[in-house]
């Protein structure tokens, strides 16, 4: 069942951007699907508000009744123009309020969340390379991105670079393969075992003398903001590097 968003609306409180922020509603959503897709990572499957509007990379601002009402952040794992429930994959596997709440939550509940929140949104194909930088569940807020991305043809070269700790934590190998195959310009891999700024060091800064990349990258904080800077002070220009550190 959908339920329509709360009214009267209130202002959102998260939100870095003052476009984003004023978008920001509060809407309540049932759970249709919980599924254990890789070791200690959940989909869970909202009902979709009609309502709600978001860019590709936003995510939602859950209210957790655990400790006062606390907000937990998670990307919405798909575009808007991309049919069916809302996706949420979600690490279940910390001590943490958020990690909790998620863990137990059960078929037919209702979540309250506001969204969109964030300023992490894609800004639509640059006329140049573009290279998508996961790290770990990272891929659930750049997928929406490259969905966008692969409902037109694409003029320049697009790469997926996807580093888990394991090969279980490959989350929609099957999506991408697919459109390795199916387009050309469009290259995936999936890093185990190196350090995502080593990596990075090799294919973009130290192995070659071209600067024109544009990078997306999302996924914990610590390897995000490493490989931000590692690509700033090799010279990549600001406007060509997006990040999202959670
Ligand atoms: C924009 C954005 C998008 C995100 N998208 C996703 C996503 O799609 N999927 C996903 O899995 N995550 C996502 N995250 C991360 C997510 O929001 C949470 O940070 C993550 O779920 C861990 O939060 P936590 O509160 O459970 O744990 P922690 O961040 O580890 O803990 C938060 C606080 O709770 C305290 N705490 C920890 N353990 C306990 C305990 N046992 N008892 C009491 N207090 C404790 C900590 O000291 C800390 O102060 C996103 C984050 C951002 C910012």
């Amino acid at each position: 069942m959908i339920q329509r968003p709360t009214r009267p609306q209130r202002r959102g409180p998260l939100g870095s951007e003052e476009q984003a922020r004023a978008m920001q509603r509060l809407y309540t959503s049932e759970v249709m699907a919980i599924e254990d897709v890789a070791p200690g990572v959940r989909r869970i499957a909202l009902a979709r508000p009609p309502d709600l509007t978001w860019q590709p990379g936003q995510a939602m601002a859950v209210e957790t009744p655990n400790e006062g009402v606390r907000l937990c952040r998670f990307s919405i794992a798909l575009a808007p123009e991309v049919p069916g429930p809302i996706e949420l994959f979600v690490d279940v596997r910390g001590a943490g309020p958020c990690s909790r709440y998620m863990g137990q939550l059960e078929r037919g509940q209702v979540l309250r969340f506001w969204a969109p929140v964030g300023s992490f949104v894609f800004e639509g194909a640059p006329a140049a390379p573009l290279a998508f930088v996961a790290c770990g569940l990272g891929v659930a807020a750049l997928r929406p991105m490259m969905q966008r991305l692969f409902r037109h043809r694409l003029l320049y070269p697009v790469r997926l670079h996807h580093f888990v700790d394991s090969p279980e934590q490959q989350l929609f190998r099957k999506e991408f393969v697919r459109e390795v195959f199916s387009r050309e310009n469009f290259d995936y891999e999936v890093l185990f075992d190196i350090p995502v700024t080593h990596y990075l060091y090799g294919r973009y800064v130290g192995g070659t003398s071209e600067r024109n990349w544009n990078f997306y990258l999302c996924g914990p904080a610590p390897a995000v903001s490493q490989a931000t800077e590692l690509l700033r002070d090799a010279g990549y220009a600001p406007h060509a590097l997006h990040a999202e550190e959670w």
